[in-house]
């Protein structure tokens, strides 16, 4: 990097979804100088409300990002908007880049808490519905959907899953079958089990609240849409750290492995959030960074301890 200037932290915390601000709170919080470098685009952004939030059921996504911000600044993390395009070790720091700017940050520890996107499958009408009547968690959104008319967009394996969790909320739930989602043998005879319709013909459009036109022409009337997205996680600052992704058993997407404090393998980094679990809402979210957090300042008072004592690094 060509660097014209350059602020120094102990930690740069990339994102400020629920995982990056509570590492920035606990960080700040044991007199961490910690900058959080976030670009504005949280997962749940088109949601009205988040669910199964201890303490805060029912608030906007914003707003509790926005109320856990204020508390990270009263203890003195500084936030910065943009995005981090380019990360590199420097020695004992790394060196963080935002915006293609020409002054960076240097840090001793970084937390990638950068989320994930979801992939929607192709569908006219999916995307602009998405967090409102086109859903994907059970938990996010299930109960504010109970009873009412559910179609299932079946485009993998997942989608009998899926449905028959959305089955336990109503007993209307009709998957609808797109190539790569026809359920085998044994998905099919549970979904009659439970009374859940599988319509053969394939969706071609969300019209309306959550209707979906079928290629035959004819509307299947609903009121949400259940979907299987891609979770796609943002690792590519990783990636230039030298890490490599895990592919996950069970969605087949990478995401980056890391102990259970959040260490990933590439030292002097950690990883909290969507980054590190795909499924982890907002309170899992929160509790990885928390923990992520906790973790570094522990790694700087080991390394600073074993530098005061003449001792190498561990
Ligand atoms: C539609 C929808 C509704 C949901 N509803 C709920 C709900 O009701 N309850 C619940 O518990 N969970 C809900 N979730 C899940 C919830 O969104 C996630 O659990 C949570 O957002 C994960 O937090 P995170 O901090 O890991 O990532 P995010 O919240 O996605 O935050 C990541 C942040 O990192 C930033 N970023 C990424 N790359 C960079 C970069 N290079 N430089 C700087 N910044 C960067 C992004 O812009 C973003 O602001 C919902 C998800 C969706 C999709």
């Amino acid at each position: 990097m060509n660097a014209t200037s350059y602020t120094t932290h102990d930690v740069a915390v990339i994102g400020a979804g629920p995982a990056g601000i509570a590492a920035a709170t606990a960080l700040a919080r044991s007199l961490r100088t910690v900058v959080v470098i976030d670009a504005g685009e949280p997962r749940n952004r088109s949601a009205a409300h988040a669910r199964n939030v201890l303490g805060s059921e029912g608030l906007s996504p914003l707003a509790i990002n926005a109320r856990g911000r204020e508390d990270a600044q009263a203890y003195g993390a500084e936030f910065r908007e943009g995005r981090v395009t380019r990360i590199e070790r420097m020695g004992e720091r790394f060196a963080v880049g935002v915006d293609g700017e020409p002054d960076e940050l240097r840090v001793r520890r970084v937390i990638l808490a950068t989320g994930l996107v979801d992939v929607l499958p192709e569908l006219p009408g999916l995307d602009e519905r998405w967090g409102r009547t086109v859903l994907h968690c059970p938990y996010c959104h299930g109960y504010e959907v109970r009873g009412q008319r559910i179609a299932v967009l079946a485009t993998g394996p997942n989608a009998t899953h899926q449905a028959l969790l959305f089955r336990q909320l109503s007993d209307d739930v009709t998957v609808v079958v797109q190539p790569g989602g026809e359920p085998d043998a044994e998905s099919a005879t549970l979904l009659a089990a439970v009374g859940v319709r599988v319509v053969d013909a394939v969706a071609t459009a969300v019209e309306g609240g959550a209707d979906l036109r079928l290629g035959d022409g004819s509307l299947l009337e609903a009121d949400a849409v259940v979907v299987g997205p891609r979770f796609t996680v943002r690792g590519e600052l990783f990636e230039q750290l030298g890490g490599s992704m895990v592919v996950h058993p069970m969605t087949g997407m990478p995401f980056i492995d890391v102990d259970p404090t959040g260490r990933t393998g590439v030292e002097g980094v950690w990883a909290a959030g969507n980054v590190r679990d795909q499924a982890g809402q907002v309170v899992a979210s929160a509790a990885q960074g928390v923990l992520a957090g906790a973790a570094v300042n522990g790694d700087l008072v080991m390394t600073d301890a074993r530098a005061a004592a003449g001792l190498s690094a561990a």
